[in-house]
């Protein structure tokens, strides 16, 4: 692990109440897709009891030229100092760190079950598997409440359409608000959408990253379904 000095180069909002703030790269710099770093504020201009650190994703993916971390804009010193960061700043990275990567065994498909801000690591690994021409089967279940508040949801589904071992299922659980159009899935993931695309729910790797309540909330549904423990594998946002 090593600490960098990153500067940004502009950030922008990529959802309702979502920002991803795009880095410059620093030479030296090497991760795998779904790991994460530490970022520290450099003498911000207000902090608070919770200090000037936070993990996050990266959520771009290792091939990529720059450094893109994305937040939920909550009411906080950290995120206020953030967002009001003017290009060129820079802030300190130490990483990567994490191991919520690809298994290296093609044959057995990889399932993430994400939603809202936990779809960080997922748009690096998904980005990066595709870049790689990577064999493995590989489903993105991806849940938000509409499609107004879910980042990277091109990101995703472009993907999907460029790679046949790809397949991306986003799923909205509040179309009544929303103003956009919408074909994909609506409610919850749960056990019957899985089996709408997966055949046989013990072959593949599950990878469940999000806030707690949601990680908790989908592992609790795989164990019900029958997923070994085993399979399963997790990564929690702390502090949402
Ligand atoms: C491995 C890992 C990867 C992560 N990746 C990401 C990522 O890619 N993107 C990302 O956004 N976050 C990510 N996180 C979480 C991130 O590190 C922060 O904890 C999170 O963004 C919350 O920071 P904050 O400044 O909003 O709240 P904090 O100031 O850290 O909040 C501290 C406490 O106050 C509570 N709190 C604060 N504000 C509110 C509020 N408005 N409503 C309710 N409760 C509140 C929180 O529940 C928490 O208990 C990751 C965490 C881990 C461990």
């Amino acid at each position: 692990m090593s600490k960098y000095t990153v500067k940004l180069k502009f950030n922008r909002e990529i959802a309702e109440g979502t920002m991803a703030f795009h880095f410059e790269k620093p030479a030296g710099l090497s991760f795998k897709a779904g790991q994460f770093g530490n970022l520290t504020l450099i003498n911000p201009a207000e902090t608070d009891a919770e200090g000037d650190t936070r993990a996050f994703s990266f959520a771009s993916a290792p091939y990529e030229d720059e450094l893109i971390f994305a937040a939920r804009m909550r009411d906080t010193a950290f995120k206020r100092v953030l967002k009001k960061m003017q290009p060129g700043t820079e802030v300190m990275l130490d990483g990567p760190y994490g191991s919520f990567t690809l298994h290296n065994k093609a044959s057995v498909p990889a399932v993430y079950l994400t939603g809202g801000i936990g779809v960080t690591p997922v748009r690096s690994i998904v980005l990066q598997a595709v870049h790689d021409q990577v064999p493995h089967r590989i489903l993105v279940f991806y849940a938000n409440r509409r499609p107004e508040d879910a980042a990277f949801l091109d990101d995703l589904s472009v993907a999907h359409a460029s790679n046949p071992n790809y397949t991306f299922v986003g799923t909205m659980a509040e179309m009544e608000k929303s103003s956009r159009e919408w074909h994909g899935e609506t409610g919850f993931i749960n056990k019957a959408m899985l089996l709408k695309f997966i055949d046989d729910l013990t072959l593949p790797i599950f990878y469940i990253d999000g806030p707690a309540p949601m990680v908790k909330a989908m592992r609790d549904m795989l164990s019900a379904a029958g997923v070994d423990e085993d399979n399963i594998r997790t990564e929690e946002f702390s502090g949402y």
